[in-house]
């Protein structure tokens, strides 16, 4: 099985050396590991949830080095990452910073709705203050535009927006349709993602009725933890096997120089 989505001490907000979650992925039994720390952002955003400009050569460089230590003695492919955020008003510093380096895949992110951080528990009070069948649906038209944006090979937890449990009052299944078509027309993956299972909206990401739709499609589909602890390596496999044998899903993808190679489920 495969883990595309792991993020280090690197980040800021996860604990763990790149060598303790290969040794992790390796315990776990997995086939495929990829590496997915954050983009540095433009000034003006918050920097504590990216890793400093500084660290991005460092990073691919420790990654690389753990990849062929791991190659020679039988662990688990190593995948050089990197999740990226859907910067609206920032396309062009996103485009720049990816092209300078040889990443195997760029997962996108919708993190942010305007100014607002809402998957960040330290700002979870705005939700009091919100329309929230309106958030769902900013939510879902950014994310409409960062599938279709062609700057990324994954859309990370495609309903992000339900993490702390705010759930809309309309039936979501037009944001789904929608979504599946932009993911389909945009090139873009789908990524099934397990961290939703270890937050408040205790599920994966995305709901089945999305995978489904993205299933039907034709959108391929990926695995990821999330991990921000190498105990966190290989979370919610099963789950997230089940899910996509639910959706209708018999494989997966796994980039490697940007380019997707099927793997079976
Ligand atoms: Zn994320
Ligand atoms: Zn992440």
């Amino acid at each position: 099985m495969i883990d595309l989505h792991l993020h280090t001490s690197r980040c800021g907000h996860a604990s763990g050396s790149i060598a303790e979650y290969v040794e992790a992925g390796r315990a776990a039994g997995l086939e495929v590991m990829c590496f997915t720390d954050h983009l540095p952002m433009p000034a003006g955003y918050p920097q504590h949830y990216t890793m400093r400009p500084e660290e991005v050569a460092p990073y691919v460089e420790d990654v690389r080095v753990a990849a062929a230590l791991s190659a020679e003695t039988g662990g688990p492919e190593v995948l050089c990452g990197v999740e990226a955020d859907w910067l609206p008003d920032d396309v062009e510093f996103v485009r720049d910073s990816l092209a300078t380096r040889n990443f195997d895949m760029v997962l996108g992110s919708v993190h942010f709705v305007g100014d607002w951080a809402f998957d960040d528990p330290d700002l979870i009070a705005r939700y009091g203050s919100c329309d929230i069948d309106a958030l769902w649906d900013r939510y879902f038209s950014l994310a409409f535009d960062a599938a279709r944006s062609g700057l990324f090979d994954v859309l990370a937890h495609p309903d992000l927006i339900k993490k702390f449990g705010f759930l809309p009052s309309v039936d979501p299944r037009m944001w789904y349709e929608e979504l599946a078509l932009a993911l389909f027309e945009g090139g873009c993956a789908v990524e099934v993602n397990a961290a939703g299972l270890r937050k408040p909206v205790g599920e994966i990401y995305p709901s089945l009725g999305l995978l489904a739709a993205c299933r039907r499609r034709g959108v391929p589909a990926t695995f990821g933890s999330d991990a921000h602890a190498p105990g966190e390596v290989g979370n919610g496999i099963g789950e997230g096997r089940e899910l996509l044998r639910a959706a209708g899903y018999d494989s997966l993808v796994v980039f490697r120089g940007r380019t997707p190679q099927e793997v079976a489920l």
